[in-house]
């Protein structure tokens, strides 16, 4: 018998995964009973106690810089952590990612615990944390510092615990996360490095207590448009790339589409020609699509390619000079679509350690490396860190640590279940 006859044999709920996952079995009561465990309650005073060092260690994090891109020496230090943390197989991988492993009694259930390493800020700029009171101030500070240092903390407090834990837990730290990266790093560990053998998927991104557990795709193109150009007056007639343009962003802003899946779309920057008395010769746009849903957001795909494809035509067809408008559609941004449903194990286990630090986690849709994990159909969520904020990707962020602790022992908590203890 296949592993999935198996778990439907024994009317286990299994994502429809491309590979068999080993979905870790969650209830209540199991969630209460490890909770109150004499080493689970040990460990879980001494992380709370540590809450002070974790902030000292999210600050010197946010403190070194992780521009797009050039993440490595924040990794180099992350690798340290890990290492000093005493996982095992401490690595960094062929994209730049960060692993470390605390081994279980088997290698399945295969958790995977994560963290981004880069942020949206350029070279230069001045990461520098100021504290006053319970708030830290520094861009980064939250997103993803705040996670990094949860991570580096459970990865701790789990080495120093004696609880013996049935399945292997990785502790990632990712390049990429943000941006034009494109959530690269989580797509390497899930396709590449890690492929086939993750069984569930968490990545620590942002400040509060809330769950993750819908994955918006997007794809993002750049749109150039090129003609001959000419005078505006002598040669009338010639086909003209920002009519083109006009052409296919007017189709663009008539588009309809789903409110659920929650499915939108932008042109957000346009530009093109010299002069107002001349043909251009090239104009662009940048559009983003989105959605909630991999099929919806493959069909907005294929509709906005049919727009900017009869946008040319008709250009072309409007005009008998010759020399004619062509269109070169660049992908300039690609993130999938997935989701974790709300009755998934991974889900009901996020819902119980948040319950166990006396809260309640809302979900919420986002685009963060869970994404990667989704879409190739393995368990996956993002959990907050903790503590609450304002201005992630601003240079003003804030992040008031005010009852932190209560991330990171949900997260920690968290880890326990997913990796059966
Ligand atoms: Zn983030």
């Amino acid at each position: 018998m296949t592993l999935r006859l198996i778990a439907l044999a024994l009317g286990l709920a299994l994502p429809l995964a491309a590979q068999p996952t080993v979905a870790p079995r969650v209830d209540d009561d199991a969630a209460r009973r490890l909770f109150a465990r004499a080493e689970v309650v040990a460990a879980v005073d001494a992380l709370k106690a540590r809450e002070a060092a974790i902030l000292d260690d999210q600050v010197a994090i946010s403190e070194i810089p992780a521009p797009p891109i050039k993440e490595a020496t924040r990794a180099e230090a992350v690798r340290q952590r890990f290492v000093a943390a005493g996982l095992s197989d401490v690595r960094l991988d062929a994209i730049g990612n960060v692993l470390g492993v605390r081994r279980g009694k088997a290698a399945r259930p295969h958790v995977v615990i994560s963290a981004h390493l880069d942020t949206v800020f350029p070279v230069g700029t001045d990461v520098r944390v100021t504290r006053s009171g319970a708030v830290l101030k520094g861009p980064g500070i939250g997103d993803d510092a705040r996670g990094l240092a949860v991570l580096n903390a459970i990865a701790g407090a789990l080495s120093r615990s004696p609880i013996q834990t049935a399945g292997t837990v990785t502790f990632a730290a990712t390049v990429g996360e943000e941006g034009l990266g494109d959530i690269r790093g989580a797509r390497h560990l899930v396709d590449t490095e890690l492929a086939g053998t993750i069984d569930a998927f968490v990545s620590i991104d942002g400040v509060g207590l809330d769950v993750t557990n819908v994955g918006v795709g997007s794809r993002r193109y750049k749109v150039t448009f090129a003609g001959p150009g000419g005078h505006s007056y002598g040669a009338f007639g010639t086909a003209n790339p920002i009519h083109a343009l006009g052409r296919a962003v007017a189709a663009v802003s008539d588009l309809s589409v789903p409110a659920s899946p929650r499915t939108t779309f932008n042109v957000g920057r346009i530009g093109g020609g010299t002069s107002v008395n001349a043909i251009p010769f090239e104009a662009w746009f940048e559009v983003d699509l989105r959605s909630v849903d991999a099929a919806a957001l493959a069909a907005l795909d294929a509709r906005f390619k049919a727009i900017v494809d009869h946008a040319v035509a008709a250009e072309n067809a409007r005009w008998s000079r010759p020399g004619q408008v062509s269109a070169t559609l660049t992908i300039v941004g690609d993130r999938p679509a997935g989701s974790t449903p709300e009755s998934a194990a991974i889900v009901r286990a996020a819902r119980a350690a948040t319950q166990a630090v006396g809260e309640r986690a809302t979900l919420h849709d986002g685009s963060t490396d869970a994404n990667a994990a989704m879409q190739r159909g393995i368990p996956a969520i993002t959990i907050d860190g903790g503590g609450s904020g304002t201005g992630a990707h601003a240079l003003d962020e804030r992040f008031d640590s005010t009852d932190s602790w209560k991330g990171t022992v949900r997260a920690f908590l968290l880890t326990l279940l997913l990796a059966g203890a």
